[in-house]
């Protein structure tokens, strides 16, 4: 008798090898079998016509707030993830010191938009080391899986205290952050971050450790080569080019430990990605491991009248008498002819260059619509509709976004976007070194909700892609399990093996939808944050207990904190 059987489903077992209809079976959270199962289980799941998946597991989140109050972490774990890694761009809230708690919050919800008021009130701060924070994540049951890494910025904040910001430090105290980054991943970190992005900055300016210099990265990478353990992950500029890529190069080399970065095709630089992967590829022959980091849509900032920015949220008339407004008074104001003339008169007065060409690059701006809609065509833009209806792009967008009773959405995507397609993206989800990241679960509460990452893989790469060419379906299965789960060393799962973690996607591929994202508010203190629904995951399982049948949560808590361990020689 077996705890658990799936039967005849048809099975993606996340190697990329070719599907095969059959039976899996679990016993103690592991699978037993896989292919034709005789003995009967104590439970069974027909899965007949449908995907049998290993659960996804995402490497790129936020939640390190979230994960302390909340067992359930949505939108992750509506959307099949099973385990998921956080603490990435150098931002986290351990270690800390008794009083650095409100710096910490204000660096995660000006680099990561989560709501400080959120966080005061959700995080509890039973730890201060790292390790005292593993051990605070692994007391608390929760619906899958979560795997923590040592942030920079915080790692700066509890070593340095209010010079956390400073470049220039004494060999001491590097050496100080080294050891504390040994401990964290001799306890079970699995991996170190950092960020070297202007686009990541608190009240207090760029985060702490955006310009940190060579040596001390080389000494913080250092101590993951001691524990025989973790990835290096960072968001960069750079992204991965000179001066960057020489101390890369050498962290590689001293360490054998694994580099991941965010790479994007930018507008500024629309081919460098290209470059860039064909260098990986040089150093890899090496035995070098870089690897790009890649999301499998742009990310995309969703614009809308309930959203941290829209076109309209810095004119004079919006922010002094609509912005405080509940939402049906304000588009009951907002439709108003006299209203609408006097704000289209406006201009945003925003201080920020940035921010006001991101609010008014028309040709960038897409209705996201519902069913959302992540690759539309050049012609959908709010430029094109309104050359087309020989209006001004304002116009356009003022209208769009009193749609659906002002909860429509409008598509801005930063990168992997220039033209207006995905096939640059393609190209990089599918070079053999890079790896799919980026959802940023858990964060961007106001303005981004990719969370939903791993169904569009699904959705649009295998089923609906129109524009281009699809991903086979046992590839993209890979790259979200068996490929993330392999980069970051986390070799006990991500395939539908014997031995192997029982996680698993029960889904029915012809019903998967991904709804329009919404405003919710729902985090503690009524913070708001943008989440989609899904319809379609049958079962959701880990270790080998069902988290989710057709969508709603069965009440089982298996979900353990996964700590890092050096590979056994
Ligand atoms: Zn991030």
């Amino acid at each position: 008798m077996h705890d658990l059987v799936i039967r005849h489903g048809t099975i993606i077992d996340g190697t990329g090898r070719p599907r095969v209809v059959g039976d899996v079976a679990i016993d103690g959270g592991t699978i037993a079998a896989v292919g034709e199962v005789g003995g009967r289980g104590r439970r069974e799941i027909d899965a007949r016509d449908l995907l049998v998946a290993p659960g996804w597991v995402d490497v790129h989140t936020h939640y390190d707030g979230q994960v302390t109050w909340d067992p359930i972490l949505a939108p992750s774990s509506w959307h099949g993830v099973t385990t998921l890694v956080m603490g990435n761009c150098g931002v986290g809230f351990a270690p800390v010191r008794p009083g650095q708690e409100d710096f910490l919050i204000e660096l995660m919800e000006g680099v990561e938009d989560i709501p400080g008021s959120a966080l005061h009130e959700g995080i509890a701060w039973r730890w201060e080391s790292f390790p005292e924070y593993l051990d605070a994540l692994a007391a608390m049951p929760r619906v899958l899986d979560v795997a923590a890494q040592v942030p920079h910025c915080a790692l700066r904040a509890y070593v340095l205290g209010e010079r956390a910001h400073d470049l220039e430090l004494s060999a001491d105290e590097i050496a100080a952050m080294a050891r504390l980054t040994e401990e964290a991943v001799r306890a079970g970190a699995v991996g170190f971050t950092t960020s070297r992005t202007i686009l990541h900055s608190s009240r207090h300016g760029l985060v702490p450790g955006t310009h940190s210099t060579p040596a001390e990265l080389l000494a913080l990478g250092g101590a993951l080569g001691a524990a025989g353990h973790g990835v290096f992950e960072m968001v960069a500029d750079l992204q991965g080019q000179e001066p960057d890529l020489s101390w890369m190069r050498e962290f590689c080399r001293a360490t054998g430990r694994v580099i991941t970065f965010a790479l994007a095709q930018t507008p500024m630089q629309p081919t460098a990605w290209r470059d860039t992967l064909a260098c990986i590829d040089e150093l890899a022959a090496q035995g070098l491991h870089i690897v790009p980091q890649v999301p499998c849509r742009p990310t995309g900032m969703l614009y809308g009248l309930q959203s941290s920015l829209h076109p309209f949220i810095s004119h004079p008339t919006y922010r002094d008498e609509l912005a405080a407004l509940p939402l049906a008074e304000r588009v009951g104001r907002m439709r108003e002819p006299a209203v609408r003339a006097r704000l289209l008169a406006e201009e945003p007065a925003v201080a920020n260059p940035i921010a006001r060409l991101l609010m008014t690059n028309w040709p960038g701006i897409f209705p996201l619509g519902d069913p959302p809609d992540y690759e539309p065509p050049a012609e959908r833009s709010v430029a094109a509709a309104a050359e087309r209806a020989g209006k001004r792009p304002e116009e356009v967008v003022y209208d769009w976004l009193l749609e659906r009773d002002g909860r429509q959405l409008l598509f801005a995507p930063l990168a992997n976007y220039v033209d207006a397609n995905f096939d640059a993206l393609r190209e990089m989800m599918l070079h053999p070194r890079t790896v799919l990241g980026l959802s940023d679960g858990g964060a961007h509460c106001g303005l981004i909700a990719d969370a939903s990452m791993p169904t569009f893989l699904l959705t649009h790469w295998v089923r609906d892609r129109r524009r281009g060419e699809r991903i086979p379906l046992e590839r993209a299965v890979h790259l979200q399990t068996g490929n993330t789960a392999a980069v970051y060393g986390l070799t006990d799962r991500g395939t539908l093996e014997p031995g192997k973690k029982g996680d698993v996607n029960v889904i029915d591929l012809d019903a998967l939808r991904l709804h329009a994202p919404e405003m919710v508010f729902d985090l503690p203190a009524g913070g708001r944050r943008l989440v989609q629904h899904v319809d379609g995951y049958r079962a959701t399982i880990v270790a080998g207990q069902v988290t989710f049948e057709d969508g709603e949560p069965t009440g089982a808590r298996p979900g353990t904190l996964v700590r890092g361990r050096a590979a056994q020689p």
